[in-house]
């Protein structure tokens, strides 16, 4: 079954809106099978966002990403790469459509709550970043 790796970002999980993501997820009928809170280090970060490296932004990037534990998840079902992309809603909250994670929460593309993989393709690599096997169920 197609696997998705999401991630709540540090000021998610500052406001408390980890059990909501869950929540939304659980309801549509995906199915958790790995999750953990992580401080995570600069170099599982710098992995993590390596196709952004050259970006302007990617200092403030690390920094905020580093600002504070994370809640990193494995969710499972179908579709649920492009699905769950649409459920966080668009990578600028100001674009996010209300309904959506990001939508719902967020004002500033620096501070915007979530990750989630972007193919199948970099989930199936996140994972492998994120997690051991013996982690997932
Ligand atoms: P994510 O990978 O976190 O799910 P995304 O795939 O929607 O987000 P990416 O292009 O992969 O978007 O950017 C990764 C993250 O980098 C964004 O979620 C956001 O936190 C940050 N970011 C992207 N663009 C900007 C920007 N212009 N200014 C500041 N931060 C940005
Ligand atoms: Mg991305």
């Amino acid at each position: 079954m197609e696997r998705t790796y999401i991630m709540v970002k540090p000021d998610g999980v500052q406001r408390k809106v980890v059990g909501d993501i869950v929540g939304r997820f659980e309801s549509k009928g995906y199915q958790l099978v790995g999750m953990k809170m992580v401080q995570p280090d600069r170099s599982l970060l710098e992995d993590h966002y390596d196709s952004l490296k050259e970006k302007p932004f990617f200092p403030k990037l690390m920094d905020y990403m580093s600002s504070g534990p994370v809640i990193a998840m494995v969710w499972s079902g179908k579709d649920v790469v492009a699905t769950g992309r649409k459920m966080l809603g668009a990578t600028n909250p100001l674009d996010s459509a209300p309904g959506t994670i990001r939508g719902d929460y967020a004002i500033d593309v620096g501070r915007n709550i979530i990750h989630g993989s972007d193919s199948v393709e970099s989930a199936e690599r996140e994972i492998g970043l994120w997690f051991t096997d013996d982690e997932l169920m």
